[in-house]
């Protein structure tokens, strides 16, 4: 009799995350990474300075303007965007080499970021987060201690066009309460882990 034949793995799944600026992003892909710890990373480059408690190499890889734009010209972006005022860009490398491994990835990119990647991969799985009101996400912005308010002034007048682009995303998740979205997340992604899609 013939051996029964062994099911191919699932293929390597693109995550995206984007979201406005406080809608708790970070946190929902910190929880996401925590139960799923076998998901590769993208750790993204920017030009913005670290906030305190950032370390480079775990949060980004903080560099200056001139090494960004030198990306930009080499092609060493799979992606980028200016995003508050600041360059922010994804490895082409790093990328390439979870996705040889068949490693699925997360990755925590903007709205225009997100188009740019779907344009490349028409598979990823795009996932917007929302607040649930612009009122919230300002005090998310302010309990977070970690801008000033001019960068918070910035991130609110952004989050209302970024807000719009919801609509592009496979799946929107609403960042109420932190424990019912994470639950949320960890189950979509979950399912797609498993190869049955979200
Ligand atoms: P982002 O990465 O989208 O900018 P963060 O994950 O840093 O946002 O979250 C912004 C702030 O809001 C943080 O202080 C975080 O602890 C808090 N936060 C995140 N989700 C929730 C929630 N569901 N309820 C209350 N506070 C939240
Ligand atoms: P923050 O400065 O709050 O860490 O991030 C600001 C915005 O930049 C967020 O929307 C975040 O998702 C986005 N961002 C972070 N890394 C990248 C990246 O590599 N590419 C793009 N396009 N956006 C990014």
């Amino acid at each position: 009799m013939a051996p029964t034949p062994t099911p191919d793995p699932p293929s390597a799944h693109l995550f995206i995350l984007s979201a406005p600026s406080g809608a708790g992003k970070s946190t929902l892909g910190a929880a996401l990474r925590r139960r799923f710890p076998q998901l590769g990373y993208s750790v993204s480059f920017t030009t913005r300075r670290p906030r305190g408690g950032e370390h480079n190499g775990v949060d980004y890889h903080f560099i200056d303007a001139a090494a960004f734009e030198a990306g930009i010209t080499s092609g060493r972006w799979a992606e980028w965007a200016q995003v508050h005022g600041h360059y922010y860009g994804t490895s082409a490398e790093i990328l390439q080499r979870y996705l040889t491994q068949g490693t699925s990835v997360l990755m925590d990119i903007d709205v225009q970021g997100a188009a740019q990647i779907v344009a490349r991969f028409p598979a990823a799985v795009t996932i917007f987060i929302m607040p649930p009101s612009l009122a919230v996400l300002r005090q998310r912005l302010e309990g977070r201690g970690t801008d000033n308010p001019d960068v918070i002034a910035t991130r609110m007048r952004n989050a209302a066009s970024e807000m719009m682009a919801k609509d592009r995303y496979r799946h929107v998740i609403i960042n109420d309460d932190l424990r019912k979205a994470s639950a949320e997340l960890i189950y979509l992604v979950d399912g797609y882990l498993r190869g049955e899609g979200g």
